[in-house]
């Protein structure tokens, strides 16, 4: 129910896990282990967390839900936009134009001037059209 709000929040460079099936058990000794805070729609669980920093999301849409996180721990829409591997969680690396030439498109490989990749899972990234939409959802979602 949170999988698309972690993926903004990966997009805008924090730190977030997210698992689509865990035990609850196993979720709260991880969130407890690595300090994180939880976030859930599950009311009955935030029910009975009295250690571990959590909050409840309120709405379904997963535009809604960013927007809630982010005025709620006044987080930045940009300062760390796209600088986490989007799959894994992972910082992103730059990575050498010349050694992405054989491994990208002739038009990504022509257009683009930057490229980064993932140390962990090694996906590519470059900033291209993805960028232009995600910046034009977070102004219509947050302003300049
Ligand atoms: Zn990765």
């Amino acid at each position: 129910m949170v999988g698309k709000l972690a993926r903004w929040l990966r997009i805008l460079g924090y730190d977030t896990l997210y698992f689509r099936e865990i035990d609850n058990g196993r979720l709260l000794e991880l969130a407890r282990a690595e300090g994180r805070r939880l976030l859930t729609r599950d009311a009955r669980l935030t029910g009975r967390l009295p250690d571990i920093p959590h909050t409840l999301i309120r709405d379904d849409r997963p535009e809604l839900q960013l927007r809630q996180i982010v005025r709620e721990f006044r987080l930045s829409p940009s300062a760390g936009l796209l600088t986490r591997c989007l799959e894994c969680n992972t910082p992103l690396e730059p990575f050498p134009r010349e050694q992405a030439e054989s491994l990208v498109p002739p038009y990504v490989f022509r257009t683009q001037k930057r490229f980064s990749h993932c140390p962990n899972c090694g996906r590519l990234y470059w900033k291209g059209t993805h960028e232009e939409h995600i910046r034009t959802k977070l102004k219509e979602l947050f302003g300049d």
